[in-house]
């Protein structure tokens, strides 16, 4: 069994597992009118629960992840579940690194570079100041896996 993301379920014809996801994944494919492709495999969607929801989320403050929500559940299943996530989005690989969780990447090999980010006011480089300018994200800290 493995959790995929709206990419993976899209574009994994072949791919001769039991799949997993989160109701957010299927309305991301709804609205990409994918859903004819959907009915090609069988997926069983969980919600996960919210104890793995918040560390992920946590995480996810903690370095300045721009996983979305959807992602962050995905990646919460996949922790409930105790299954790989194979997903190709980037941040969503960082994220799970940063948790132990088991990932890969589908059309591309998995991130080997674990990442954190700091949020720096873009006018003077201060993580809290008074510019009044919305703060951009500053690569902190990268380590190999
Ligand atoms: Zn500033």
């Amino acid at each position: 069994m493995k959790a995929v993301d709206a990419n993976v379920i899209i574009h994994g014809r072949g791919l001769n597992e039991d799949l997993i996801t989160v109701p957010g994944v299927m309305e991301e494919l709804k609205s990409r009118k994918a859903s004819t492709s959907v009915h090609s495999f069988q997926i069983e969607t969980y919600t996960a629960s919210d104890e793995s929801f918040e560390k992920v989320n946590e995480k996810a403050e903690e370095i300045n992840s721009e996983a979305s929500k959807v992602d962050q559940k995905l990646l919460a299943l996949a922790l409930d579940k105790n299954v790989e996530l194979i997903t190709d989005d980037k941040e969503l690989q960082n994220l799970g690194l940063h948790l132990d969780a088991k990932v890969s990447g589908f059309l591309d090999p998995v991130t080997t570079e674990k990442m954190s980010w700091k949020l720096v006011c873009p006018s003077c480089g201060a993580n809290n100041c008074n510019c009044g300018v919305s703060p951009v994200r500053k690569l902190d800290q990268r380590s190999s896996v």
